[in-house]
């Protein structure tokens, strides 16, 4: 198919190019240690990820340990408050942890097993892509170490826990606002001095080349199983499919089945508290072209220039860009991304549960919140939306800031 001068027969083959370019977005702006680390691991990727051996074994792993493939549920009564579109989700909440991050930590963890490297190095925020990347360390006896800010461990003490069981060693960061970036900068500087022995693994499709193809490819797993489930299903294609975008992941894995398909492609991002800077996290609607964390894409910036501060009820969309295919394919007009409110979230999370019995993770609740939007839009028609991860997490905070609606 091709699209705005796109063809979307190569698009795999041609995107990102050699240098990691979605057209202008992408790349790896980092320094001399770290760029020769990247291309260590680009090298190792194109060899060993296309080797059957490699492709078996994480076929194997998918099926007898993550329990893939998730399936597609079609959501009946959801559907019928709406009207006449019908509603399905891929349920990525039933991968093993919990949500959809685990596909790609454990193709990384296999690409660190097969490079001969001893340690994983990560950062995490909301501790969602530590425990997943722990995980995936425990199953494969890798070392673990995560970094984090002394503010997110504070906070987020069930994810702290969980790696900790898990036999990961929490780094805590203790610099400047203690949260995220100061996290990022700290892992990327163990890494730098020690990336002989250990791999960094990136939790989204962001970052430099090549982590935001090697992300997509493991995350394409999602697209591939939803877009044959779905036609087994329906004897068609969905008319939209619908994803929540923070770094990408989720959403990169299911568009990834539907670019080459006349199928509307939705990508939702936080609109938080509203549309003031600071107040939401939707970079690829209100953002601009800037580099930060080794890479250019779309990104909110403050005054001097700088990711600008961000806010989202989900703190895993609570970051102040996204990744560079994101960055391209909105400019391309391939995706359309649209945002909903902190409030429209929380409504489709206590929807999607009393009338399915699905208990959404917030993140997710922001595609499912825009998938119902939608439903009313269209009037008739299908819509596929990709639930990333399960509720669990978020359940102790919802009621205590909302109460039970
Ligand atoms: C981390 C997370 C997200 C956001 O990450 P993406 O890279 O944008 O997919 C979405 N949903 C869940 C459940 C998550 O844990």
């Amino acid at each position: 198919m091709e699209f705005n001068g796109i063809n979307f027969d190569t698009y795999f083959k041609n995107y990102p190019d050699n240098n990691g370019f979605f057209g202008k977005y992408g790349g790896a702006y980092i320094n001399d240690d770290l760029k020769k680390a990247m291309e260590e691991i680009t090298e190792a990727y194109f060899t060993i990820c296309k080797s059957a051996k490699f492709i078996n074994e994480l076929r194997r792993i998918r099926k007898d340990f993550q329990g893939r493939p998730t399936p597609i549920s079609h959501l009946e009564r959801l559907s019928e408050s709406l009207g006449n579109v019908q509603l399905y989700v891929k349920r990525e909440d039933l991968n093993h942890s919990g949500a959809h991050k685990l596909n790609h930590c454990m193709g990384e963890a296999l690409l660190a097993k097969y490079m001969g490297k001893k340690k994983v190095i990560a950062e995490t925020g909301a501790g969602q892509h530590g425990v997943a990347l722990a995980t995936a360390a425990a199953y494969f006896g890798l070392e673990c170490d995560i970094y984090m800010g002394t503010v997110d461990i504070a906070k987020q003490a069930p994810n702290v826990a969980r790696m900790k069981i898990l036999g990961a060693n929490v780094v805590e960061v203790k610099e400047g606002l203690q949260t995220l970036k100061e996290a990022v900068d700290a892992a990327f500087a163990a890494y730098a001095r020690d990336y002989k022995d250990s791999i960094y693994c990136i939790g989204s499709v962001l970052g430099p080349h090549p982590f935001p193809m090697m992300v997509r490819d493991f995350q394409s797993v999602v697209g591939i199983e939803a877009r044959e489930q779905f036609m087994d299903m329906t004897g068609e294609l969905p008319d939209a499919v619908v994803a929540c975008v923070g770094g990408g992941s989720n959403a990169m894995g299911i568009f990834s089945g539907f670019l080459n398909d006349p199928v509307d492609i939705y990508g939702v991002e936080p609109l938080g508290r509203g549309e003031k800077l600071g107040d939401h996290a939707a970079s690829l609607k209100y953002g601009e072209e800037g580099i930060m964390h080794g890479f250019n894409s779309i990104m909110l910036k403050d005054e001097n220039g700088e990711p600008a501060p961000v806010y989202s009820v989900a703190s895993g969309l609570d970051y102040p860009s996204s990744g560079p295919e994101h960055a391209f394919l909105h400019d391309l007009g391939r995706v359309k991304y649209d945002v909903v409110s902190d409030d429209e979230t929380i409504d489709a999370f206590f929807t999607l549960s009393r009338l399915e019995g699905i208990i959404p993770a917030i993140e997710s609740s922001h595609a499912v919140a825009y998938g119902m939007k939608l439903a009313k839009e269209m009037g008739k028609g299908s819509i596929l939306i990709n639930l990333s991860g399960r509720g669990d997490k978020d359940m102790d905070y919802i009621i205590e800031k909302y109460g039970i609606r």
